[in-house]
């Protein structure tokens, strides 16, 4: 991973804007998170967590998932990535090998949270196997740009401190 400098950081910077943007139309009653996929200066899918199809029926925020439940098995919505890549396989679907994924959470006045350190594999092993070749998450010390490759062994690596 390294850390964007100069005007790769304020490029990257306006993409995470826009992945900001989308995730104020956030659905979950847990995280608010909005994806961008951008392929030669322009985005070419995105996405906001919420439950399957935008659906109150299908919202799942509010249980308790039960111990027997795997772990990697508890989240509650679609995830902003998935719905992103999966926007990008319907309207853009030879565009996808070679791009990057920008991903943020906002907070309830829709400021970006800095991001943790990579830990969802079923993202990680997604954008890996549809060919993104960055995936790019803000710090607290900056813009980190991940090959897809390391970002979803990292994510695999990852243990709750
Ligand atoms: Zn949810
Ligand atoms: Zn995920």
């Amino acid at each position: 991973m390294e850390y964007l400098k100069n005007e790769q950081e304020k490029a990257a910077m306006r993409w995470m804007d826009e992945a900001a943007k989308i995730a104020k139309r956030a659905l979950c009653h847990k995280a608010n998170c909005g994806t961008v996929i951008v392929q030669n200066g322009q985005i070419i899918g995105e996405g906001y967590n919420a439950p399957p199809l935008d659906k109150e029926e299908n919202r799942r925020c509010d249980e308790e998932f039960g111990p027997g439940k795997p772990k990697y098995d508890r989240t509650c919505c679609m995830h902003a990535e998935w719905r992103a890549i999966m926007d990008v396989l319907k309207k853009n679907p030879d565009k996808i090998a070679g791009s990057k994924l920008y991903f943020t959470r906002v907070d309830s006045s829709g400021k970006i949270k800095k991001s943790g350190k990579p830990y969802c594999t079923v993202c990680s092993r997604m954008a890996l196997d549809v060919g993104i070749s960055k995936f790019l998450l803000w710090h607290k010390e900056g813009i980190g740009e991940y090959p897809t490759d390391e970002y979803d062994r990292l994510s695999y690596d990852y243990r709750q401190s």
